[in-house]
């Protein structure tokens, strides 16, 4: 099966690994603060706090942005769960906010009228969650006006876009936009460390915060303590620290970025074109700035009710598809704690229509115009069939 995603780990990495294993410090040592300054480095951000997933990069930067219970978080309906439920450990509750179809982002005019109700209402946002979904920004500069407007604070869940830039240029982490920016190195994202995250952020206070609660709430790590054997617990915080081991790995991986970024950009063209001649919908468009963490088709509106069949045939014909994302709130976790979920048309329609097709840096060239011809006999199957397979 051609997996739907693949991470690209070298010898490289192995080396690296077991360099740190013979170290003295497999945690707290020096590859994590290396680490933190190659996200710097990357992003043009001013500091980078590297913890053991994204999930907990989201959950710190709600806490250091003072997100608490009566407080209200909005995420944008097509995510991952782990965007609400930072939310949702910090004891706020979480509104859904409708997406652009054609990009599977947070949809800007939603977004506002949304707003304008909120306002009325009395019950704004806290803190707005943008997700640049498959690695395509979402449109920061009207959200970041928006959240002067508004007074709301932005987390940018950068999980899929390691390494992407905005249109303008700027590399996303840089939180020009933004307070505090997520990114994820889960195997399945752009650059790995096995588990991973971190939080990016320009307020030096903010970044203190988050490095301390990612350490059970204690100013000083172990490192740093030279010969005295005191330390402060000053609030509660967690033991999310990212261990050097893991931090070796991104290191390597952090070199290898432009070359995973190019080769990801390059198939993700030649999908836009092949499929445009088939005349099977894409989500996003050929460009030079998304991380193309996922490539999505969108099926046509008479093969919705076919979805089920269509992915199966695909993976018995060896093209492991996935789907992203069955809307949050659709989850019954969601379902039982938000009594008031108003549905999202957009994401909703996108969740029935989307196929997250094969990319990453291995693919090959007979892998990719093997997925490309039997998208084409099945969906074309499915047209013949309509609705009687
Ligand atoms: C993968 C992902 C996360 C969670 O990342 P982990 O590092 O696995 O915790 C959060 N948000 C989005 C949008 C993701 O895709």
């Amino acid at each position: 099966m051609i997996p739907y995603g693949s991470h690209f780990i070298s010898e490289e990495e192995i080396s690296a690994v077991v360099k740190v294993l013979k170290n003295e410090w497999l945690t707290q040592g020096e590859q994590v603060p290396a680490f933190e300054q190659g996200l710097c480095n990357l992003t043009d951000a001013k500091n980078a706090v590297a913890v053991n997933s994204a999930t907990s990069a989201l959950h710190l930067s709600c806490l250091a942005l003072d997100v608490a219970k009566g407080d209200v978080v909005w995420v944008p309906a097509n995510t991952f769960v782990a965007t609400a439920n930072c939310a949702r450990y910090c004891g706020a509750s979480v509104e859904f906010v409708d997406i652009d179809i054609a990009t599977g982002n947070i949809s800007v005019a939603s977004l506002q009228s949304m707003l304008l109700h909120a306002e009325k209402s009395g019950r704004l946002p806290k803190v707005v969650i943008a997700v640049h979904f498959a690695g395509t920004a979402c449109e920061m500069e009207t959200i970041h006006s928006l959240s002067k407007k508004y007074q709301f604070k932005i987390i940018e869940d950068a999980s899929h876009a390691t390494g992407a830039s905005y249109p303008n240029g700027g590399k996303i982490g840089n939180s020009l936009y933004s307070d505090i920016t997520v990114f994820s190195f889960h195997p399945v994202k752009v650059l790995t460390t096995a588990e991973g995250g971190a939080s990016l952020t320009n307020d030096n206070q903010l970044a203190e915060r988050i490095r301390r609660l990612r350490n059970h709430g204690i100013d000083r790590d172990l490192k740093n303590r030279g010969n005295s054997w005191e330390f402060d617990q000053t609030e509660l915080g967690f033991n999310f620290r990212m261990p050097d081991v893991l931090a070796a790995i991104g290191n390597i991986q952090l070199q290898r970025l432009e070359g995973f970024l190019n080769r990801r950009r390059e198939i993700a063209a030649r999908y836009y074109d092949e499929l445009a001649k088939r005349n099977i919908d894409c989500v996003g468009s050929i460009n030079n700035y998304s991380s193309f963490h996922l490539f999505g088709i969108l099926l046509d509106d008479n093969q919705i009710s076919e979805k089920q069949n269509i992915f199966v045939e695909l993976r018995q014909q060896g093209i492991g598809v996935n789907v992203h994302y069955k809307p949050v709130y659709l989850n019954s976790y969601y379902q039982t704690t938000h009594s008031s979920i108003s549905s999202c048309a957009s994401a909703e329609m996108f969740y029935k229509k989307e196929i997250s097709i094969p990319i990453y840096p291995e693919l090959t060239d007979i892998e990719f115009n093997k997925v490309v011809s039997v998208l084409e006999t099945v969906l074309e199957k499915s047209y013949d069939n309509c609705g009687n397979w």
